[in-house]
């Protein structure tokens, strides 16, 4: 194999870390908690040619408890690791600061996300290549939050007008309101597939119930996202034998041992799996685990920019296979999914005009970006 010239020469020169911010349209609300603004944390590691490899870490605090101060303590002490480093060690790196990372996940996605993006550029080659030999065009969903009827039926409204036909619904609050809630898409977009995520909201006879309530008004979801408490893997396995649709896992997925786990138990049909979980090297051997046994595969995303999101199709279209996408947390942030290159206003995905790396330089594009220090010749 010929080895570039350029690459034999790369390594970091500079580590910045800084953070994301930017309100969101609407506050994201499902059963477990609320997101009203953005404040993730940005790693831009630079190489000694000039090359930026960017890294988000997407910080959920009531989900995950990790924090945007807890994160960038993290992130500024691995820098010096980092610094100094040839880019095609980036193997080597992230093996050396393991058990370092392992306390703050999104932190290890920030590396691995800044070291691939930093490597494949170097190689001229766009991320996916990393993971496949072609690039599967994505189609995400759009999620529609928990809100009122009338919240509900303009944003179904105006998702159906700007061309989205999958629509993933937060239930498990109020079944209720649940219910009308999921009758107003339906009837707005009877032919959208349906996907309810009820974030633990339900017990298992709860969620059956309201399955086949909604069978009695003609509606069946493509798929139920986690509808039971995460560590409760009796009723995961027992909603996955009687649901009518197909079961997802997702918060109880927590590391490459629960697939393991999932397809012993027959505890879910699918898993959905998020990079800022799981971090790249690790979300590879949870695909490789679900293809073989034939788990079906969603990606998703925890609150992200474009950067992130971008990074997640690079894996999912690479990897292939993923019969569920839901990266789109760029169309909550104003003015931001337009100016993603490779994502459509009906939220397609197309990466094969990527030409190298992520390809989202101007990753502040609509947020607010601050520095710890002064930021010198750093992209806009
Ligand atoms: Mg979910």
């Amino acid at each position: 194999m010929k080895i570039r010239k350029s690459a034999q020469k790369s390594f970091i020169k500079t580590v910045r870390v800084c953070i994301l911010e930017t309100p969101l349209i609407h506050p994201f609300r499902i059963s477990t908690g609320q997101h009203d603004s953005l404040h993730n944390v940005l790693l831009i590691l630079r190489l000694n040619d000039g090359t930026c490899g960017f890294g988000e870490a997407a910080i959920a605090t009531h989900i995950t408890g990790e924090t945007v101060e807890s994160t960038i303590a993290l992130l500024r002490r691995v820098a010096p690791h980092l610094k100094g480093r040839f880019i095609g060690d980036y193997h080597r790196i992230l093996t050396e600061l393991g058990s370092d990372l392992d306390a703050i996940p999104s932190a290890r996605t920030a590396v691995e996300m800044a070291l691939l993006d930093a490597l494949t550029q170097t190689l001229n080659i766009p991320l996916w290549r990393f993971f496949g030999t072609r690039a599967e065009r994505l189609s995400t969903d759009i999620t529609l939050v928990i809100a009122d009827a009338e919240q509900t039926h303009d944003s179904v409204r105006g998702f159906v007008r700007a061309g989205f036909r999958r629509f993933k619904i937060k239930v498990g609050l109020d079944p209720a309101s649940d219910l009308d809630r999921v009758r107003i898409v339906h009837a707005a977009a009877p032919r959208a597939g349906i996907i309810l995520d009820a974030n633990q909201g339900f017990s298992a006879p709860a969620a059956l119930k309201f399955l086949q309530r909604l069978a009695r008004f003609g509606i069946r979801p493509i798929l139920v996202e986690q509808p039971v408490h995460r560590n409760d893997w009796d009723a995961m396995r027992w909603i996955t034998r009687r649901s009518p649709s197909p079961v997802c896992a997702d918060e109880s997925l927590q590391s490459v041992a629960d697939v393991v786990r999932i397809i012993q138990l027959g505890a879910a049909h699918a898993i959905n799996i998020k990079l800022a979980k799981f971090g790249f090297l690790q979300s590879i051997q949870m695909a490789a685990l679900a293809r073989a046994s034939d788990l079906s595969l969603m990606i998703g995303s925890m609150m992200e920019t474009n950067l992130s999101a971008t990074a997640a199709a690079h894996f999912a279209a690479g990897i292939g296979g993923f019969d569920f996408v839901d990266l789109d947390t760029p169309f909550f942030i104003p003015d931001h999914a337009d100016q993603n290159p490779y994502l459509s206003p009906n939220g397609i995905y197309d990466l094969v005009k990527c030409a190298s790396g992520i390809g989202i330089q101007k990753v502040s594009s609509g947020l607010r970006l601050r520095y710890f220090g002064i930021p010198r010749n750093i992209p806009s």
